[in-house]
């Protein structure tokens, strides 16, 4: 997979450093890359004949990658179709503690010169690996159709975030490469300069397969350190291929190390090894808090404290105030909790409905979600896909049975077909507050409707949870508004539309509370947590 394009990469990106010596050329300015519109005959035509070849080459098997060698286990990881869990996408080998430990050992090797590369010669890696992604988007976005359960608009959102991430944080690592201003002093020249931590972990989760791991992953390199990357077990095959792309792009094999494997062996040794650094995570509250805590234990061998940066959950609401458009509101939630069935950290969990607008926002509400069809999205119609595993199926299918002892079943509940993870799309109303269904994180197609006597108690329901991630508001009172922007505790709040699919670069993603560590991804301060700053003072 990488070594020959490592080849001639090598070549390449040695005269490119050349040329600039590493001097700073300005980047063309940045631009989200645009979705695709599949109305256009042209785009659905590609859209299916990718699905075609990524069909026609499903059940190959992709090796782990440490230090640029390919290597092959005894071990394997299936990933299968959740809308077929009888066809075998692809296979990755796994790897076990010890070649996790040895991918680190690696990483650590490459840090010496991949950390003396100057920001543009990293930079330009990304670019490149962005230009390889758009070419091959339609292939991404069909593996993520079969491999992940994307209906063919989120899983081509997903590729064109990826490439965000790739544009945005190559400028990101430009403009820090400058520095941070400080005061001279009379006699002294002071220089303030952020410099890589060393070796990271990243271990994402499987539900923004190619955004979030390339985010995390581009992130962490063009800060200058290098990685482990250990892709979530359900979605190992576009891990495998953005790996590639990255090798592709001039990331040398010893920068990046990619070893699919158990998150509670393989991400538990890397997390665990005194030569990490710094872990950078995004998955489950519980997986998470287990990371920061065991990343906190300073372990033999180790001469530093591991950074943390943890993205965690939410149970993201929406408050329908009056007076609002209902129409628009409910736009926003069927939107917000449904997209790619729910398993979005930002999607919204719970509707808190101001009660003189309830029984006009619930008839709109639910003319809406009757009108989802849900199906295999190989299909380019389909709203809703099945849900990501056999395990998230008995999940949130536990859940709807605990939704019906606490509150009232007003729409679905219940499987769609045979085979595959489908699940109708489901609504709760009668919720209280503090029900179960209304607290815990569900990441599936299931919205709990709360009712509030007025904006000031749906304000309150809105915060009280241990989550802080997303949360909007839809209304026409301008002092709700400000309220709500001072007294909503979310990392990202939308106000008048819909609370999922922030833009990178536009609208910086991450959140509060048992949400995470506060990180913003796709925003000006996220490559400083991979970076750490340095002061340096000559007397002239
Ligand atoms: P998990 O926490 O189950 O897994 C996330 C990653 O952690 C996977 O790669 C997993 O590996 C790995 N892992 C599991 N156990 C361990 C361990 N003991 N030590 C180290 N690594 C481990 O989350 P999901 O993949 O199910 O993702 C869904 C969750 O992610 C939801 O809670 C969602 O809210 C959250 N999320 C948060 C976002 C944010 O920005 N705040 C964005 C997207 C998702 P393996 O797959 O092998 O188990």
């Amino acid at each position: 997979m990488a070594s020959e394009s490592l080849k001639s990469n090598k070549i390449f990106n040695d005269a490119r450093e050349r040329v600039y010596g590493g001097i700073s050329l300005e980047l063309m300015p940045y631009k989200n890359e645009g979705v695709t519109d599949f109305s256009v005959e042209e785009n659905k035509e590609a859209m299916l004949r990718a699905l075609e070849r990524v069909r026609s080459g499903f059940g190959r098997t992709y090796p782990l990658c440490i230090g640029g060698h390919e290597q092959i286990t005894d071990s394997i990881i299936e990933s299968r179709n959740p809308s077929n869990p009888d066809e075998i996408v692809g296979r990755v080998y796994a790897a076990d503690e010890e070649l996790a430990g040895k991918a680190v050992e690696t990483a650590a090797e490459a840090f010496d010169s991949w950390s003396r590369k100057s920001a543009r010669y990293r930079a330009d890696c990304l670019i490149k690996a962005a230009a390889i992604m758009r070419r091959r988007k339609f292939e991404l976005s069909a593996i993520m159709v079969y491999e992940a359960g994307k209906p063919w608009l989120q899983a081509d959102a997903d590729i064109a975030e990826a490439i965000d991430f790739l544009e945005y944080y190559a400028r990101e690592a430009m403009r820090l490469h400058k520095g941070g201003k400080v005061h001279p002093y009379p006699g002294e020249s002071t220089n303030y300069r952020y410099i890589p931590l060393g070796v990271g972990a990243i271990i994402p989760p499987w539900n923004f397969p190619s955004a979030i791991l390339t985010g995390m992953t581009s992130a962490a390199l063009v800060s200058g350190n290098t990685v482990v990357l250990k892709p979530a077990s359900a979605t190992p095959i576009i891990g495998a291929k953005v790996a590639e792309i990255l090798y592709d792009a001039g990331i040398p094999g010893g920068v990046l190390n990619f070893v699919p494997g158990s998150g509670s062996t393989v991400g538990d040794a890397l997390v665990k090894h005194p030569l990490t650094r710094f872990v950078s995570f995004t998955g489950s509250l519980e997986v998470g808090t287990n990371i920061y805590e065991s990343a906190a234990i300073v372990r033999e061998g180790q001469h530093w404290l591991k950074r943390v940066i943890t993205e965690m959950g939410g149970k993201d609401a929406l408050i329908v105030d009056d007076p609002c458009d209902c129409a628009l509101a409910a736009d926003a939630a069927v939107t917000s909790a449904f997209g790619y069935q729910g398993q979005k950290c930002s999607a919204c969990s719970r509707v808190i409905v101001v009660e003189s607008v309830y029984n006009a926002f619930m008839k709109e509400l639910m003319e809406r979600v009757g009108e989802l069809n849900v199906g295999d999205p190989e299909d380019a119609d389909i709203d809703m896909g099945p849900v990501s595993s056999d395990e998230a199926y008995e999940k949130v299918m536990r859940y709807i049975a605990i939704g019906k002892e606490e509150a009232t079943l007003a729409h679905g509940g219940g499987r769609v077909g045979k085979i595959g993870y489908f699940i109708e799309p489901t609504v709760f109303v009668d919720v209280d507050p503090h029900a179960r269904i209304a607290q815990e994180e569900i990441f599936g197609p299931v919205l709990s409707v709360i009712k509030a006597r007025d904006f000031d108690e749906a304000l309150y329901i809105a915060n009280d949870t241990i989550y802080g991630l997303t949360g909007g508001i839809i209304t026409n009172d301008r002092d709700h508004i400000e309220r709500t922007k001072n007294e909503f505790h979310v990392g990202n709040l939308y106000i008048n539309r819909k609370i999922t699919g922030s833009l990178v670069g536009v609208q910086p993603f991450g959140g509060y509370k048992m949400s995470g560590t506060c990180s913003k991804a796709g925003g000006p301060d996220y490559l400083l947590l991979f970076m750490q700053p340095k002061t340096i003072i000559e007397r002239l």
